[in-house]
């Protein structure tokens, strides 16, 4: 393990995981300044937490390396071409980030790391792993990109051990907090800064274009993604219907041993988790060699049971089985699992029609499967695009789409999209960025919704343009579907 002691470490910018790094490190020694280009009331109010801590703050500049750094951590958002980045190269100073510390950080026989990636579901497949592994009595935690910042947690799991070490035991004793095992959820930031972070087994879910303006290309995306399987050491997970997750397990080099496990919503080949007749199936983890399939549970089983959500829970099952979870402790923890708010949310029936919080979705492919999960819907869509193009998800749902209602910065090109490939679908478009427009939306939608239509608020755009984030935006479609539940 690395000494900090006397380490002269950088963190840039003042977010939580980049606080989370400084506290840690100055904890162990090192001499860490935290640098942040803002000087506001914001900053200020940050920095003035750090008070007494030891560790210094420079605002104002984010872009000069400071004097005698040996290490630089980064921050979530700040892009690899951010001039202090290039600064340290040129000074020929590592950037790492938190993901990459708390690698560092972990002492000796640590709890191991069971790894998700992938442009959509990162979050719901994290929450349903950890609650498969803690219905098998394991202690675990759902960290990384989600939850507390995974440098605190990795140090409580070091003092644990440390502690139990010192009392001269192997096992658990009571107050114990070391864990088992972690369910780390890992975005392609975190995996662009992460080199040396090697996961027990790892899963990414699908590959679409997201963030390509931060990764600069389709193939870097998918470059940084890729990294969490490097160096697997049982599983490598991936999606059978996504060939390019399939390419990355190929491209890895893994431990000797590790197998490639393809999960699929179709019957599976061996060496896949899949479904038979309503039913998971596990054809890659069978302890006994008479069988050639193991039961786990029922569609049924999985919240919401859409067919992404279906391949969310196989990918989680798919490293549940790798670390050795049982097939009882598999359904048990998909039954005990809840979805987070805003993601295919059912808000409530009105007149037969059901509303459909999915604010979650801020990107096409996210969408795309929303739209796949219903029949007969009116889609509530638009906002910040983020340089997508919509013609292929609204040709593909053109069939299903009752009407539309649009409103956001960038509804003109789903407008537009709409247009091309599905012209006999009603369109409204609101014409509006104001906040009060989602309640205008949601009216305009119980107009076009006949009884057993669902109104589905999935737009495919960030909620910036209107509201703070997606959790507001979902907040906000709630309140309308009970302003309107209230009127009927
Ligand atoms: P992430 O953490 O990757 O953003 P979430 O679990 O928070 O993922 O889900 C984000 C959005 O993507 C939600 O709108 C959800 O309905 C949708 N989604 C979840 N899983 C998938 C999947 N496997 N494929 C496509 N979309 C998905």
């Amino acid at each position: 393990m690395t000494s900090w002691q006397g380490r002269n470490v950088t963190v840039a910018g003042l977010g939580v995981s980049g606080l989370s790094a400084a506290r840690a490190l100055a904890g162990l020694g090192a001499v860490v300044t935290v640098v942040d280009g803002g000087d506001g009331d914001a900053q200020r109010t940050r920095a003035a937490e750090l008070a007494g801590t030891g560790i210094s703050v420079r605002l104002g500049d984010a872009e000069t390396l400071p004097e005698g750094t040996d290490l630089v951590v980064t921050s979530p958002g700040w892009k690899p071409s951010s001039p202090l980045f290039t600064a340290a190269a040129e000074a020929g100073v590592d950037v790492v980030g938190d993901v990459e510390i708390a690698w560092r950080l972990r002492g000796p026989d640590a709890a191991p790391w069971l790894a998700i990636t992938g442009t959509n579901g990162k979050t719901t497949t994290t929450q349903m792993l950890a609650s498969i592994l803690a219905a098998a009595g394991l202690r675990t935690a759902a960290v990384g990109n989600i939850g507390t910042p995974i440098v605190d947690v990795v140090l409580e799991d070091r003092a644990a051990r440390e502690a139990r070490s010192i009392e001269g035991g192997g096992g658990r004793r009571e107050g114990d907090d070391a864990y088992d095992v972690l369910a780390v959820e890992l975005s392609s930031y975190q995996l662009h800064w992460a080199p040396s972070l090697r996961a027990h087994s790892a899963a990414v879910l699908n590959l679409a274009p997201d963030h390509l303006d931060w990764h600069g290309s389709m193939e870097a995306y998918a470059a940084d993604k890729g990294r969490i399987y490097e160096g697997n050491q049982v599983a490598c997970v991936y999606n059978v219907a996504d060939k390019a997750t399939e390419d990355l397990v190929r491209e890895a080099d893994v431990e000797e041993g590790c197998r490639a496990i393809g999960f699929t919503l179709a019957a599976p080949a061996p060496s896949q988790l899949g479904v038979v007749d309503g039913i998971l199936v596990d054809r890659a983890f069978v302890p006994d060699r008479q069988k050639q399939a193991q039961e786990l549970a029922e569609v049924a089983d999985v919240r919401p049971p859409a067919p992404h959500n279906i391949a969310n829970a196989l990918a989680a099952v798919g490293l549940a089985r790798a670390y050795g979870v049982p097939a009882t402790a598999v359904r048990e923890g998909l039954r005990a699992f809840r979805p987070d708010a805003h993601r295919i949310e059912h808000v409530a029936d009105v007149d037969g029609v059901a509303y459909i919080d999915d604010s979650k979705a801020t990107n096409t492919h996210a969408t795309q499967a929303s739209l796949a999960a219903y029949e007969s819907i009116v889609w509530i869509a638009g906002g910040l695009a983020k340089g997508a193009t919509f013609d292929e998800l609204v040709a593909g749902a053109a069939g299903r789409l009752r009407g539309v209602v649009l409103i956001g910065a960038d509804r003109a090109l789903i407008r537009e999209a709409l247009a091309r490939h599905a012209p006999e679908v009603p369109v409204v478009d609101l014409d509006r960025t104001d906040t009060g427009a989602m309640s205008e939306a949601v009216r305009q939608a119980a107009r076009l919704a006949r009884p057993g239509d669902t109104v589905l608020m999935a737009p495919a755009c960030a909620s910036m343009d209107m509201f703070t984030n997606y959790n507001k935006r979902g907040d906000a479609f709630a309140a309308a579907v009970r302003e309107l539940g209230a009127s009927a």
